[in-house]
């Protein structure tokens, strides 16, 4: 259980996927009581459950392109209106368009708007490593690294003893594809932010307990 810290931030982490955003996500989200709105996570989540929006979202993902706008929207929309993300949350993923963005903008005025992007900043070498490498817990979605961050029994979750899964997307097809889409798409919404002064640059191609006390002063 990490030590519990007091933030009220209304964030959004920005970065290339394998960028770590996730892993600390979690881990700030648990400490502060924020809600960590995941739209991968919540993207995955519906098409394990077989929902209409996740068979139309899964070919989508497997190949490695952005989910539609129209849907992505309206999806984060309703999350952020409810109850426990009324005051702070962490948007993990989304907005990866000038589209999102400003959409978020016009759902986000006065009190409620957004109060940093924090801009996770690694190479492109090292984020291939980080993403081919990359198992995650079928059970408690704990995140491990088959060389960066083993777990004790290769397949299982240190965590929680659940399976650990390789998402389809970290494989080497979709990867190439991801990062493609990263810089084409999401990779703009830097100067987007940039421009609005809400944007916080971390060296985030560095050990994860490291990233971990630098993000935490960035978002106070
Ligand atoms: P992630 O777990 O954030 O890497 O997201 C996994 C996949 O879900 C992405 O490669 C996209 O196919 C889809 N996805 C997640 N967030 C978004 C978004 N904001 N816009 C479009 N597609 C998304």
């Amino acid at each position: 259980m990490p030590m519990a810290i007091a933030l009220q931030a209304r964030c959004v982490f920005l970065g290339a996927p394998g960028a770590g955003k996730g892993t600390q996500a979690k881990q700030v989200a648990d400490a502060a009581a924020l809600a960590h709105i995941s739209t991968g996570d919540m993207l995955r989540q519906e098409v394990a459950a077989g929902s209409e929006l996740g068979k139309q979202a899964k070919g989508y993902m497997d190949a490695g392109k952005l989910v539609p706008d129209e849907v992505i929207i309206g999806m984060v929309r309703a999350r952020i209106a409810q109850p426990d993300a009324k005051a702070a949350w962490i948007l993990d993923g989304f907005p990866r368009t000038i589209t999102q963005a400003e959409a978020l903008d016009r759902s986000l005025t006065g009190e409620s708007a957004l109060t940093h992007v924090i801009y996770f900043a690694v190479p492109e070498a090292a984020l291939i490593g980080r993403l081919a490498g990359r198992r995650t817990c079928s059970q408690c979605g704990a995140i491990w690294h088959v060389e960066n961050k083993p777990t004790k029994r290769a397949d299982k979750c240190d965590a929680c003893g659940g399976d650990l899964v390789q998402r389809s997307d970290d494989r080497p097809e979709a990867i190439g594809k991801r990062l493609e889409v990263y810089r084409s798409q999401t990779a703009p919404l830097l100067a987007y932010y940039r421009d609005r002064s809400v944007l916080r640059e971390l060296d985030a191609n560095r050990a994860p307990e490291v990233v971990y006390q630098e993000l935490l002063k960035l978002m106070q």
